[in-house]
């Protein structure tokens, strides 16, 4: 399990219904990088995830309309371990078919699950929030939990994304019931 940060202050997540949702967030412009704003932002971010049991969290699910998000891969299963990460300003570059399934959940959508397909693997251009450049590329679950948090900066959340309502259930009748089930995906 990842060492959780003690750092940062946790922060209120809003939930479906409240217009930030689905607001396209902002760019953080250049002259915020490596301000306190940011940083802090990050922190919170990061520590909020950990105390709601996330594995992401998009800036605007803390009522902060900026583009921004926080996530970690736990490193169960097949996945590789990513720690803590705080991407800035993301831009995405699919790589296959948005043909891979998979389980999500949402700490704005509680008690939740769903069925959506996403890019198997995506290319990342970020910055961190003291405005160094990111690039890398995501894979599987990590690809998932990429595709979830960016969709959160463009007011676009899973629910959107399923191609039927038919999977989407109750979290305690997904574990009774669900197959096929992996990792949980709340974020
Ligand atoms: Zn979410």
């Amino acid at each position: 399990m990842t060492e959780r940060p003690l750092d940062g202050r946790h922060r209120t997540i809003v939930r479906l219904g409240d217009p930030v949702l689905r607001e396209r967030a902002q760019e953080v412009p250049a002259d915020r990088f490596g301000t306190r704003f940011l940083r802090d932002l990050g922190r919170d971010l990061v520590r909020t995830m950990f105390e709601d049991n996330g594995v992401g969290l998009a800036a605007p699910q803390i009522a902060a309309p900026v583009r921004v998000f926080a996530y970690f891969v736990p490193g169960e299963g097949d996945c590789d371990e990513v720690p803590p990460t705080v991407l800035v300003n993301p831009t995405l570059t699919p790589l296959g078919d948005p043909t891979a399934l998979g389980w999500e959940g949402c700490l704005s959508i509680p008690g939740l699950r769903g069925m959506v397909a996403r890019y198997p693997s995506v290319r990342v251009s970020a910055f961190d929030a003291d405005g160094k450049p990111l690039s890398f590329q995501a894979d599987g679950f990590h690809a998932r939990v990429i595709q979830h948090e960016y969709d959160h900066l463009d007011g676009v959340v899973f629910l959107d994304r399923m191609k039927g309502m038919d999977s989407l259930m109750f979290e305690e009748e997904w574990e009774r019931f669900a197959t096929d089930r992996d990792l949980p995906v709340e974020v």
